[in-house]
């Protein structure tokens, strides 16, 4: 059976510059930190990847630091941040990797398509005068919502407070440059962005001065101690670059056609089918879809069977799916465990989405009887 694999949120398939930069890499034996030959022909490939990462974000090098992935990225800033002091106020639809980096961070509600509420964060900006931290990601990975990172870039400003902004779910469908323009700190993901899984980076800028959270051997610049995956942040560097080309090269109207296709299918197809977030900006693969009535979990197995790869909310390390909290937040009550999130790979054809399609109106007919 042909599969159809609809979950870039979860992980993007790989890039070919990215393989090639990976392959690459790993011919290189020896530790970047070594002095001899071998460390040194690392070290060169480490800086390179750095330099390539920065020339496509437009920071400087010395401003990146390799971590093992987003998740580590967030945490760095987020812990990292907040041990000099600060308060944290995180988005209610953060990831759990932001809302959990430290204990007692204070939660921004979002509105019905889980747009951050600038109100209710200029408001406790302004009711306490403490030092704060203020993190938004970009883009939800489980509903695809732009946050206005330039209105809540200038609120920070005005209140004297730094924004991370965690831009994991962008490279490929968002450009950059507006996020990074607007951040002290930036996270991004290897995997996420067509690369391979083990690297993140976290752009820090000359505003931010976070606290190490692993320590030892000196590596990043005393940032991030332990021998760097080489490989994996290769690939990164690579996927990064190619992903922001591809996408300022018509790669983000690509995909925003086929989620158009994507929508008016449904449209004609399943009315009962509600796309939500769709009167806020979105990313251009994403869709968060609720079939009334039909948990989340079943029509994902349904379209498993059927050869069709999308997900219920975030993927979860044990395998099963919680409530969604992203959902939650956004006051969508039962529809919260009714919605699908269906993503769209860099690599995903008009015949990817009519397979959907089919896949799923099957699905819808066949479950609906099943309840009537
Ligand atoms: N931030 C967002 C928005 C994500 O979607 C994810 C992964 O799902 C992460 C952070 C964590 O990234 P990683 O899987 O590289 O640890």
């Amino acid at each position: 059976m042909r599969r159809v694999y609809l979950d870039a949120n979860a992980t993007e398939p790989l890039r070919p510059e990215a393989r090639a930069a990976v392959l690459a890499a790993l011919e290189l034996s020896g530790n970047p930190s070594s002095v001899h030959a071998e460390g040194r022909a690392a070290r060169r490939c480490l800086e390179e990847s750095r330099e390539r990462l920065a020339a496509t974000l437009g920071v400087r090098p010395e401003a990146i630091v390799f971590t093992s992935g987003g998740t580590e990225a967030n945490a760095l800033a987020v812990a990292g941040l907040a041990a000099s002091g600060r308060r944290v106020l995180v988005s209610a639809t953060e990831h759990d990797c932001v809302r959990r980096a430290v204990a007692g961070a204070e939660t921004v509600p979002v509105d019905g398509n889980g747009v951050v509420s600038l109100e209710a964060l200029g408001e406790r900006l302004a009711d306490d005068p403490r030092p704060a931290l203020v993190c938004l990601m970009l883009a939800n990975n489980e509903t695809g919502t732009v946050q206005p990172i330039t209105e809540v870039a200038a609120l920070c400003r005005r209140f004297g407070a730094l924004l991370h902004i965690d831009a994991v779910q962008a490279p490929g469908r968002l450009p950059l440059a507006e996020a990074v323009a607007a951040a002290d700190t930036l996270a991004l993901s290897g995997h996420k962005a067509g690369g391979p899984k083990g690297a993140g980076a976290l752009v820090v800028q000359r505003t931010a001065t976070p606290a190490a959270l692993l320590r030892g051997g000196g590596q990043e610049r005393g940032l991030r101690a332990g021998t760097e995956p080489l490989p994996a942040i290769a690939g990164l560097a690579a996927a990064v670059e190619a992903a922001e080309a591809w996408c300022r090269a018509g790669g983000a109207e690509r995909l925003a056609a086929l989620k158009a296709r994507l929508a008016d299918g449904l449209a004609a197809r399943v009315p009962a089918a509600r796309l939500l977030c769709a009167t806020v900006p979105t990313l251009p693969n994403t869709l968060a879809l609720a079939l009334p009535g039909v948990a989340a979990t079943t029509q994902v197995m349904a379209l498993d069977l059927a050869g069709v790869a999308v997900s219920a909310g975030a993927a979860c390390s044990s395998g099963k799916v919680a409530e969604s909290h992203v959902l939650a937040a956004m006051g969508l009550g039962p529809l919260a465990g009714q919605t699908i999130r269906v993503s769209l790979p860099w690599t995903a054809t008009e015949a990817d989405v009519d397979a959907f399609l089919d896949a799923y109106a099957a699905m819808a007919g066949r479950l609906a009887r099943h309840a009537a």
